[in-house]
């Protein structure tokens, strides 16, 4: 199921009880503003999502409504977990999809970080 972008914040969906502690994450990086951890279904060898853990649901609504500072950490945490995991040389994906056509399941504000084998062009 693909979240509908028109829907209020979701305080059940599973990022929201994933940063709560309700359910385990493999976290890589975390601090006051994001949190990083391993996709459960990874589609490339290093899969993570970077995750603010403000109520956002996609990057339209973050943009628009996250403060400086949690704009500024979450992007820097991604680059410093691309950084720290070794992924600058061989290169990495970034993702963030948003609303219905981009087939979000999960409606909270997430990028993946895809590496490790050459991910091809973006067909889909
Ligand atoms: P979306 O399609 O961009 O919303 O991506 C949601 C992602 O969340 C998918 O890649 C799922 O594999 C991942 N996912 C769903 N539940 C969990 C979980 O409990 N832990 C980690 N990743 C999850």
């Amino acid at each position: 199921m693909s979240v509908d972008a028109t829907q209020p914040y979701d305080d059940g969906n599973i990022f929201a009880r994933l940063l709560r502690g309700e359910i385990p994450s493999r976290r890589v990086y975390e601090d006051e503003h994001v949190v990083v951890f391993h996709d459960i279904a990874p589609w490339a060898p290093t899969h993570l999502l970077a995750v603010p853990r403000g109520r956002y649901v996609s990057w339209d609504d973050f943009s628009a409504n996250a403060s400086d500072t949690e704009i500024a950490a979450f992007t820097r945490a991604i680059g410093k977990v691309a950084r720290d995991a070794g992924l600058v040389e061989t290169g990495y994906r970034l993702i963030a999809n948003a609303g219905r056509d981009s087939h979000q399941e999960v409606p909270h504000l997430h990028v993946h970080i895809m590496a490790g084998r050459p991910l091809g062009p973006m067909l889909v």
